[in-house]
């Protein structure tokens, strides 16, 4: 099997994605053929599973030494700056998200790696792409400097494929909900506060208005759906920009309906800040069916699910 030759590297290992996708990978390729890459500490969830490295994804000649070094012949780059922080200081977004991308697609190329992974985000999406149901190919016009540069990004992507072959695959995700790591600056943290807050406080401030629709998607589902993704053979893989991704779609008000079943006494109430902004400006739900088509991606979680899901889990924890 191919996959015993694997030697991957996850670079922003140590955050919301990156602890679970490096723990699954591990299980696939073995603990010692994946290397956790980050610029901060290792997260203690990933302790004892393999081995961790110390890296700034800007400094593109370490990268390569260790790329080497390591014999890496799988990249999955996940360090960015994610859209609320992004807003805060759009230059350094700007430089990181893109750069960092660069870098990783330039010694890609150049030293023939097998594949690489860079997420997407439904943040490319603007207020003119459609609201509901929004397809993979339609008006994108991103307001934040986040969404610019996830947009940019997944036209360097299919530049690379195109013009260089480097094998780089990518999923526009939606806000992802998980109780394993904290989430990392985005505008749909709120949906992972909400459940910690609901076991501890029975009360949540909400900074997105009761009815702010967003696509949104349980970790399983989106670690299930990268390795789905990465591991499809060449030959389906047709979009090269970046793959539309649909979990499921609610407001606050609704996640917190979901919840009242299980903790009947919590409450809600609302507070919206800049963050509104960001997600007034993004679509409600996302039509997803030419990733369902090309490599055959089906989403298990729904909103009650995953709420049984992430209570049970976060009171196991505790
Ligand atoms: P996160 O902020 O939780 O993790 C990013 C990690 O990258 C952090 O651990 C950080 O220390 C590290 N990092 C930052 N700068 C670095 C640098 N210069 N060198 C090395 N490491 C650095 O983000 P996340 O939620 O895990 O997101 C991972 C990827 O998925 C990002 O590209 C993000 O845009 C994308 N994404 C996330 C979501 C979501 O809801 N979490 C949704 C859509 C897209």
């Amino acid at each position: 099997m191919s996959a015993i030759k694997e030697k991957v590297l996850v670079i922003g290992a140590s955050g919301q994605i990156g602890v679970e996708l490096t723990l699954a990978l591990r299980k696939i390729y073995g603990g010692a053929n994946v290397i956790a890459a980050d610029l901060r500490e290792e997260n203690d969830l990933l302790k004892g599973s393999g081995p961790y490295v110390s890296l700034d994804i800007m400094n593109k000649e370490m990268l390569h030494v260790l790329i080497l070094r390591q014999n890496i012949t799988q990249i999955y780059l996940l360090a960015a700056i994610l859209s609320a922080t992004g807003e805060k200081n759009p230059n350094l977004a700007w430089h990181l998200n893109m750069q960092g991308l660069l870098n990783v697609l330039d010694i890609a190329r150049e030293e023939n790696l097998h594949k690489v992974y860079w997420p997407s985000s439904i943040a490319v999406f603007g207020p003119t792409s459609p609201k509901q149901n929004c397809p993979q190919q339609t008006i994108i016009e991103p307001t934040t400097v986040y969404g610019i540069s996830k947009y940019a990004g997944e036209f360097w992507c299919n530049y690379y494929f195109n013009r260089y072959g480097v094998d780089v695959r990518s999923l526009r995700y939606p806000g992802l909900i998980s109780y394993k790591s904290a989430p990392g600056g985005g505008t749909t943290d709120y949906a992972v506060e909400i459940y910690h807050d609901a076991l501890e406080e029975k009360s949540y401030e909400s900074f997105l208005s009761e009815d702010t629709y967003l696509p949104m998607m349980y970790m399983p589902d989106a670690i299930r759906a990268t390795i789905e993704l990465m591991e499809a053979p060449k030959e389906k893989i047709k979009v090269r920009t970046s793959y539309n991704l649909s979990g499921m779609s609610f407001s606050p008000k609704e996640i917190a309906a979901s919840i009242q079943k299980h903790i009947p006494e919590f409450t809600i109430s609302y507070k919206p800040d800049s963050r509104q902004a960001i997600a007034d400006s993004w679509p409600q739900s996302i039509d997803d069916s030419v990733a369902r088509n090309d490599w055959g991606w089906k989403p298990e979680f729904d909103l009650n699910g995953m709420t049984e899901d992430m209570l049970k889990n976060l009171t196991a924890g505790k």
